[in-house]
């Protein structure tokens, strides 16, 4: 992960100063009610012009699920499909995703999706290290407000984004990493699966990543 980014994290009254400037009453945090401070988080992301990635989009995608969820689904970046509908994982790969989350008993609505930057970069592109400094306050603020007990990120991006670490994703995966009191479990993402579609390894690591989140959440 990025050293200013973790910096960034330990720090809490930056962490508090950052919010404000979202615009979030973080007084509302305590609140047994996550709807209005989740609410005007929406509403800055949806109108947020922070980054070069404001040009192309249709619509901005900031995620959608429960916000009472234990479970927090991340991947790099909306792609074509998501940018016209402004919602996330919802093409093929979504699709995927969705049939993955079932298999983990769960409904895609118990559970929270989003991405790390909010608007698609184009031709599908990996978002520039400055996109992803300028959009990351909105999932750090997202996960501040859901407070999962893990994470599973989709890709390499994503996974670089929570983990310190060189490794590749075949390195990463299969392993709980630890970010903000938050158990991380990266896996590949669901294009990869769908592009790699006849090799029966790659969606049994999938699967067992998967298992080690269900028997975390006791949920097998
Ligand atoms: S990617 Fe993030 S920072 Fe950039 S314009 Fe979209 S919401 Fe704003």
């Amino acid at each position: 992960m990025d050293k200013k980014i973790e910096e960034f994290l330990s720090n809490v009254e930056e962490k508090l100063e950052f919010f404000s400037q979202l615009g979030i009453d973080f007084v509302s945090f305590s609140s047994p009610s996550k709807e209005s401070p989740f609410l005007s988080l929406k509403e800055k992301i949806l109108h947020c012009q922070k980054c070069p990635l404001a040009q192309g989009r249709k619509n901005v995608v900031p995620g959608e699920g429960s916000l009472n969820t234990e479970l927090v689904f991340v991947g790099e970046a909306p792609g074509r499909d998501e940018d016209i509908q402004g919602r996330p994982f919802i093409g093929k790969a979504g699709q995927l995703l969705t049939k993955i989350i079932n298999a983990m008993n769960f409904k895609r609505e118990d559970v929270y999706i989003t991405n790390i930057v909010k608007c698609r970069p184009p031709e599908n592109r990996n978002p520039h290290k400055e996109e992803i400094r300028e959009c990351c306050g909105y999932l750090l603020a997202q996960l501040e407000l859901i407070k999962p007990r893990v994470i599973v990120t989709l890709g390499k991006v994503a996974a670089d984004f929570f983990i310190r670490s060189t490794s590749g994703m075949t390195a990463l995966r299969g392993n709980f990493h630890e970010f903000e009191n938050i158990q991380v479990m990266p896996t590949f993402h669901p294009s990869y699966l769908i592009r790699n579609e006849g090799n029966k390894e790659i969606r049994k690591m999938v699967w067992e990543d998967m298992q080690k989140v269900m028997a975390f959440l006791g949920k097998k």
